[in-house]
């Protein structure tokens, strides 16, 4: 097992790339319904506001350090936090070994036609890749029953889920045991991404971790969302 670091009262895993794949790996073999969520500072400062979320997250088996704030946090906190694994790469690198290992991915979430669009992304850059099903984000409780029996009668050995935080983790939480998928990851905008309606921050802005930026020039309706950051720096320092 990896080390787990706490940061603002959520145990996040200290893993590389690599070696998340290689948990990810674990977890579809083991079998046991697992959540695995990819923490970003924004998720980290609503869960000290929200005990479901939290709760949620110190259950998960595994929970990446999504985002330069999360690294940040971690090593100002004085622990040992190898690289950023944001959760749209730790889905490549997933769908990147899928065919050769065989596993089964079910993309859920975003609006109509977004998990399509990615789904043939998906296809064109991973051959061979086994996408069993998709279904948009955007339902009532009264099509959960018909979502639940689409996913789980796909058998895939990934669900993939896209509806945004604190609902993917809650949704996944919620029924995991009906759906009974070996690995549930709450994935926000990644299928947004792969689709090609929202743009990953290029490479150097990534490397200079302003990959957050980006996001807010690109979709202003995020803007008021920025706050997080100077909030989450002010807590976890105030934490030490
Ligand atoms: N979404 C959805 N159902 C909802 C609310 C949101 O499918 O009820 C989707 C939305 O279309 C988008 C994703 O969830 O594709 C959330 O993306 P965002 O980048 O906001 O993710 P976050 O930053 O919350 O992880």
């Amino acid at each position: 097992m990896n080390e787990r670091v706490k940061i603002l009262g959520v145990n996040v895993d200290s893993v590389t790339m690599a070696q998340a794949v290689e948990r990810v790996e674990q977890l579809i073999a083991a079998k046991k319904n697992s959540i695995v969520a990819t923490a970003n500072a924004e998720m980290l400062l609503r869960a000290t506001n929200d005990d479901e979320l939290k709760n949620i997250l110190n259950a998960a088996e595994l929970v990446v350090p999504d985002g330069a704030g999360t690294v940040w946090a971690a090593r100002h906190l004085g622990y040992e936090m190898p690289e950023r694994v944001a959760g749209f790469d730790l889905v490549q690198e997933l769908m990147k070994i899928a065919p050769s290992k065989g596993y089964k991915f079910f993309l859920f979430g975003s609006a109509p036609t977004i998990a399509d669009k990615a789904k043939l992304k998906a296809e064109e850059l991973y051959p061979n890749i086994e996408i069993v099903g998709t279904r948009n984000g955007y339902f009532t409780a009264a099509d959960e029953s018909e979502i639940i029996a689409q996913i789980k009668n796909s058998k895939p050995d990934i669900l993939l889920a896209a509806l945004g935080v604190p609902k993917q983790e809650k949704w996944l939480a919620a029924h995991k045991d009906e759906l009974n998928v070996p690995v549930n990851i709450g994935v926000g905008g990644t299928f947004d991404v792969m689709a090609g309606v929202v743009k990953r921050a290029p490479k150097w802005m990534q490397r200079a971790k302003l990959e957050w930026l980006f996001r807010a020039m690109l979709q202003p309706s995020r803007a008021s969302r920025l706050i997080a950051l100077p909030k989450f720096v002010f807590k976890v320092v105030r934490s030490k």
